[in-house]
Order: structure tokens, then sequence, then C-alpha cells
């Protein structure tokens, strides 16, 4: 089955873009977490967004929560790791699972530029951001694993079911991992070395790891990281005033497109990303 359009992210861009997509009848899938956003919950106070003078971070994350269960929206709470585009058309993957679009909104919020060294010229070398993808490759073999939240625990545990011994590097609170071939680390990454393939991990002091892969888990993912092709600038993915990246079909909203970060202007970018997708639908 063909979608008309995926969402990724799941922040009041991507919420936007949902919530005009539904209006206008659109088959669509959306991507993200299952607690919309992070960013919306730890505002302490919010007092620029239009209709709510004063609001906390948790009570906009309420009402975002109630309009989204209001348009009877459903967000699939998996990472999407890569697009591919297949000419005319673009196949998705989210957790080893594969889905057809004819577009896509990408709407990740802004990602940390804190990759590590080394991060992305291992990418599919060593270095990836999917355990049930490309787990199995390691069975038997010693990996570093970097969280950086609790939701990606059964990731963690589906990983060290198959690796002979896991550094683990959790990057959050109450982190439940406990197994004989796992080893915590709590010092920073510093860097990712090998020659073709990833085979040290240097972290904390210039310590050193012999691993054969690295499994970076984030809560977002590098723009051309997801899409090679995609024109980045300073981080932020290129966009025109219909939000229409560089690739054909797909469009970008909120601060993955740049400043100001702010809910207001991410709303908006997703409300004409949806638009857009629904006028390249028809023309299509
Ligand atoms: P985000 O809110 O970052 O949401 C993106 C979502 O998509 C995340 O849940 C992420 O996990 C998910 N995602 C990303 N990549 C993937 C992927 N590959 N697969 C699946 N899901 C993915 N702005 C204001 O206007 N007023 C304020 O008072 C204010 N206060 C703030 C206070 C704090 C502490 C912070 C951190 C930010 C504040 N902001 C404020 C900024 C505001 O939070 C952001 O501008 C806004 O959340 C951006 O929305 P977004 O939809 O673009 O992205």
């Amino acid at each position: 089955m063909r979608y008309d359009c995926i969402i990724i992210g799941s922040g009041p861009a991507g919420l936007s873009a949902a919530i005009n997509l539904k209006t206008y009848n659109k088959n669509f899938l959306w991507f993200g977490n299952a607690n919309l956003s992070d960013k919306v919950q730890k505002a302490e106070k919010v007092t620029n967004y239009p209709g709510m003078p004063e609001i906390t971070g948790q009570e906009l994350a309420g009402a975002f929560v109630t309009h989204k269960e209001h348009a009877g929206l459903e967000i699939i709470d998996k990472i999407v790791s890569t697009i591919y585009d297949m000419g005319g058309y673009y196949t998705v993957m989210a957790e080893n699972q594969f889905f057809e679009t004819d577009s896509i909104i990408l709407a990740t919020g802004v990602v940390p530029s804190n990759q590590y060294s080394g991060e992305a010229e291992f990418v599919g070398r060593g270095v990836s951001y999917c355990a049930t993808c490309d787990g199995a490759l390691y069975k038997g073999k010693t990996i570093a694993v970097v969280a950086t939240a609790k939701r990606f625990e059964h990731e963690i545990a589906f990983l060290t079911d198959l690796a002979e011994k896991v550094y683990l590097f959790p990057y959050y609170k109450d982190c439940e991992i406990e197994k004989e071939n796992v080893e915590r680390i709590k010092k920073p990454i510093k860097e990712i070395k090998g020659g073709f393939r990833v085979e040290e991990l240097v972290y904390g002091e210039n310590e050193s790891l012999k691993v054969d892969g690295v499994f970076v888990m984030r809560s977002a993912i590098a723009p051309t990281t997801l899409l090679n092709k995609l024109e980045v600038k300073d981080g932020h993915i290129e966009v025109n005033r219909q939000m229409e990246t560089n690739v054909k079909g797909v469009f970008a909203a909120g601060d993955c497109t740049g400043k100001p970060y702010q809910y207001a202007k991410a709303v908006g970018e997703g409300n004409v990303a949806a638009h857009s997708v629904i006028e390249y639908l028809g023309e299509k």
C-alpha cells in the first residue's frame, strides 16, 4: 500500500501538519514520540503562543494531546532512520519496517549538532541508528550502544540478546538495563574510529574500546542521514515559502528548517507544508 504522505516528527509542526492532512481526508502515517515532543513538555512557562497568554509547557502539551485525540490522530511511536528515493515515490524505514509514500513532511525538530566525531563517516559501516534493522549483523560481536532516552531500552535489550559484549553509554536517568554481558559507562564519547569499518570508540580521558559497531539512539536523526540528497545549510533543511525542500515531494516544517525556534513558527510551517502536500498530490 502506498500512502499519500508520511509525517516524520511529532512536535507542534508535525501535529499541525497532521491536523490539516486529516481535515483534507488524506491517507497518511505519522511517526514520532507518543508524548509528542519533550521540548513542549519541558517549557517552564510559555507566554508567546496566541490564545494562551500564560501557560506551562505541560499544559500546552496537554492541549496538543487533546487536539490530537479530538482529531482522531494516531502517532506511530517509532524512529524513522532512512528515507529511500524510489523515483517518483519514497520508502520510509522505521525500526525494520518499510512504508511507501508519495510525499513526506519532515518535522523532526532541530537535531543537536553534537554528532560524534567519525559518526557521519561510518554510517552504514558500523554506525547504526536502528537496533532491529542492523542488530543481527552483530550477533556474537562486541558493540557500543549510546542511548539518550529511556524509550530506547527495548531496542537495547534486543541488542544485548544478540551481541557477546555491550558497552552501554546511557545518557538518561534510571537506566534499567542489567545483564552479564553489559558494561555501563558514564563518560562522554569522544570519537568513533576505524579503517573501512568501525574498529574503536574513544571516550572519557582518551580511553579506548575495540568495537565492531556503534549504535547511536537519539530521538532525532540528522536530516541528511535520513535522506542524503537534502540540501542543508548550518544544519537546517533549506525550504522555500511553500516548505518545499530541494527534493520533489519532500517538505519540511518547524525547527528543522531554521530559527526562530518557536511553537508558533512550527505550527504555521506545519500548516503550510500540509497544504503544499495537498497541492502536490493534486498535481501528481
Ligand atoms: P520538536 O518539538 O523538536 O518535535 C520533533 C519531534 O519529532 C520530537 O518528538 C522527536 O522525537 C520527533 N522526531 C525527530 N526525528 C524523528 C525521527 N527520525 N523519527 C521519529 N520521530 C522523530 N518556543 C516558544 O515559542 N515559546 C517558548 O516559551 C518556548 N520555550 C521553550 C523551552 C524549552 C526548555 C525548549 C527546549 C524549547 C522552547 N521553545 C519555545 C522552542 C520550541 O520547543 C520549539 O520551537 C518547538 O518545539 C519546535 O517544534 P517542532 O515540531 O519543529 O520540533
